[in-house]
């Protein structure tokens, strides 16, 4: 579902990715470990067109992401193209960006209706059954503000679900949160995974990652230092730069 191949990603002089390899199949659970400033978040913005690529290609679903390839030539996609693709992919990040003006309700049913163009009571009923997916069926009418950071996190997280996407990215979702709160979003995400959803998450949950994920991939100064199963990543690691960061958040 996602092919990433040898992305490069500069920020003036400050090259965070240098070279990045990745696959990821439909209905796998990848976890992206790694220190601070590794290029974690980066990549994954990449992957959903938030940031532009410097070298490599990315593909999604078998398309090229932000450009296409017309008789052996790259070219930009139209605007219209790349929000296509956007829609494709639902994100969730470490602060719950929750529209503050908005109900649960509305902050979910915001874009079907906006960009899928879906019919409210559509769009409302499905919000209400994403809401009681994530265990928050009696919070529909309230505000982000009258909600926990978790239950936060948990519209955030139907909020990326009501549109359907083919792929979750989800960047460190519960480092913000009091601890108290991280499980029941995990336990949220747990579901996902079971169900078949395929996802790519930036995590320090070591526990999340050993269980939930298919694979670990461990980055560290813009390369993918090491990737396999969890347990050959989290407890057999071959290489130095990942024993000593597992040592660290273990
Ligand atoms: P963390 O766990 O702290 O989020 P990370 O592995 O996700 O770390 P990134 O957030 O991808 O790392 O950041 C990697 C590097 O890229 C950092 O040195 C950061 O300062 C730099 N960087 C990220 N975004 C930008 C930007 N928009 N402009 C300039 N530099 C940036």
């Amino acid at each position: 579902l996602v092919e990433a191949v040898n992305v490069t990603k500069a920020f003036g002089d400050n090259v965070v990715l240098q070279g990045v390899d990745l696959t990821v199949d439909p209905g796998e659970v990848v976890c992206l470990l790694g220190p601070s400033g590794s290029g974690k978040t980066t990549f994954l913005r990449l992957i959903n067109q938030m940031e532009i690529l410097t070298g490599g290609r990315i593909w999604v679903g078998g398309e090229l992401i932000g450009v296409e390839e017309r008789n052996g030539r790259l070219y930009v996609r139209k605007d219209r193209d790349i929000a296509r693709q956007r829609s494709r992919i639902g994100m969730v990040f470490q602060r719950f960006n929750l529209f503050p003006h908005k109900t649960a309700l509305q902050n979910i049913t915001e874009a079907p209706i906006q960009v899928k163009r879906m019919p409210k009571p559509t769009a409302r009923k499905a919000a209400l059954d994403l809401l009681d997916r994530v265990g928050l069926a009696d919070r529909a009418d309230y505000y982000p503000a009258q909600l926990s950071g978790g239950q936060q996190q948990r519209v955030a997280i139907a909020r990326a679900l009501a549109m359907q996407p083919e792929l979750m990215l989800f960047d460190e979702p519960t480092s913000a949160l009091d601890p108290e709160l991280v499980g029941e979003v995990l336990a949220v995400m747990r579901d996902l995974a079971k169900d078949g959803t395929t996802m790519i998450v930036v995590t320090h949950e070591m526990g999340f990652a050993r269980e939930v994920s298919d694979r670990v991939v461990f980055m560290d100064g813009g390369v993918v230092v090491e990737e396999g199963t969890p347990e050959q990543v989290l407890l057999k690691p071959t290489q130095e730069r990942t024993r000593t960061f597992l040592s660290r958040v273990k």
